[in-house]
């Protein structure tokens, strides 16, 4: 009978496995590599935070009103799991006061609750940056520019970027005014959804992707006709220093971030072979007062965040970036007990040689299978007979790896060393 587990994770929630663990790392490891040579620092931020932090972010989207993670401990705060970082790192911003431009970037897991599927979890991890202290469009470029040179890092081909700007405040108050009358004069044929939607937050309604919606989001009025002078010239400098730099990009005036704090520059990466319903990999922008209605001065940010499952996803689809091998150079085959492969994988490692073993004194045989089965490039085999005569068969596993001492391809054929040479020899031979 087979055992039933008392216990599986929750829904939304998985466990990362080897290999794929390792590739998680390295996802952030290629992130960390392009924002630190943006001189972006890491930001390290609480998993937890008093609720009011993320409250802050306004009450008009799910993210805050739905899907948190919120509960009152044990000292009686009001606290949340957080749902993303943005705001995690404005409050660090006001607690710690650093110099300006402050650019940081992270890398963590979130909390939503939402309704699980391919491609949405309620834990799942992001990578981002955010600036903050700077209002210049060139910064807006450099970010922009950061997350696609990410992308490309990763080896990925079908990005495309959306790219949008919301205007002034006061340009998006005009538009958001025209919109609520727009949709107000054709109500009846709105989807119960987006009235909802309408009375909450009209930009919203944009994102509606309900097909009785759409010939109304696309008779609505534009952005773009509400620009002031200075918006547009903000947009345009964006615009032409992307071109600059040779990334394409589409403009996308129903692009909207619905949270009161964004204003001009909003783009969002979109993998070309994931469905629609999911298919942001990444997005961001530019936002004002959210340092502000967290205490700190009034401080210019911009950002973003980038999905990592959802990425992985589309890495599979093109069939780039695996997850690496976890393969040890070294495999000891010991048949004498297992205190020399003890001796020599701790010598082997000790010197930067990755070395792994069977334990439990298995046969030949099955610690022949378990070397083969580690990925190692050489197996070294210790029996009666050679450890008797002081000495170790050197067995090339992976014949297109190994190489003689001398740097000379392997014939794959295996060679008998005094032990005193053993360490020498693998360092030769793997170098
Ligand atoms: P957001 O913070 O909502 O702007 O999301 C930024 C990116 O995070 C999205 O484009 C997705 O790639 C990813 N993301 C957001 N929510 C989820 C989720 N529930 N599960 C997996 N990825 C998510």
């Amino acid at each position: 009978m087979a055992l039933v587990p008392d216990f599986q994770t929750s829904p939304g929630m998985r466990d990362i496995l080897p290999p794929e663990s390792a590739r998680w790392r390295r996802f952030v490891h290629v992130f960390a590599g392009v924002a630190e040579g943006a001189g972006d620092g890491q930001v390290i931020s609480p998993l937890l935070e008093d609720l009011g932090v993320f409250q802050r972010i306004g009450d008009a989207t799910d993210v805050v009103t739905k899907e948190m993670y919120d509960f009152v401990d044990k000292g009686g705060r009001h606290v949340a799991l957080r749902p993303e970082l943005t705001a995690s790192v404005c409050r660090a911003f006001v607690q710690h006061r650093p110099l300006t431009p402050w650019k940081v970037w992270y890398a963590g897991s979130q909390f939503r609750y939402e309704k699980p599927q391919r491609g949405r979890y309620r834990q799942f991890d992001q990578v981002g940056i955010e600036v903050l202290g700077a209002d210049d469009p060139y910064l807006d470029v450099e970010i922009i520019a950061l997350g696609w040179e990410f992308y490309r890092a990763l080896g990925l081909q079908q990005v495309n970027l959306l790219l949008n700007s919301l205007g002034e405040p006061a340009d998006r108050a005009r538009y958001v005014q025209a919109l609520q009358e727009h949709f107000e004069a054709h109500l009846d044929t709105l989807s119960d959804e987006s009235k909802v939607t309408l009375q909450k937050n009209p930009l919203r309604v944009l994102d509606s992707k309900r097909p009785q919606d759409a010939p109304l989001v696309a008779a609505a009025p534009k952005i773009a006709e509400f620009y002031s002078e200075a918006a547009a010239a903000h947009f345009a400098a964006v615009q032409a220093g992307l071109t600059e730099l040779g990334i394409p990009f589409t403009v996308d005036s129903k692009l909207v971030r619905g949270l009161d704090y964004y204003r001009h520059t909003t783009f969002e990466y979109q993998g070309g072979t994931l469905e629609s319903a999911q298919n942001a990999l990444g997005g961001g922008g530019r936002y004002d007062g959210l340092v502000e209605s967290l205490g700190g001065p009034p401080t210019a940010g911009i950002g973003f965040a980038l999905g990592l499952d959802r990425t992985l996803i589309a890495c599979d689809d093109e069939g780039v970036f695996p997850a690496p091998a976890n393969d040890v150079d070294v495999f000891v085959v010991d048949t004498t007990g297992g205190l020399q492969a003890l001796q020599i994988t701790a010598q082997l490692r000790d010197v930067g040689i990755g070395a792994d073993r069977a334990f439990e004194n298995r046969s030949m045989k099955s610690q022949m299978k378990a070397a083969d089965r580690s990925g190692a490039t050489y197996a070294v085999i210790i029996g009666s007979n050679e450890l008797d005569a002081g000495e170790a068969v050197v067995r090339p596993l992976r014949a297109e790896r190994a190489l003689n001492p001398d740097g000379s391809p392997s014939d794959g054929t295996q060679s008998t060393i005094p032990r005193s040479d053993l360490l020498d020899h693998l360092k030769k031979a793997l170098s």
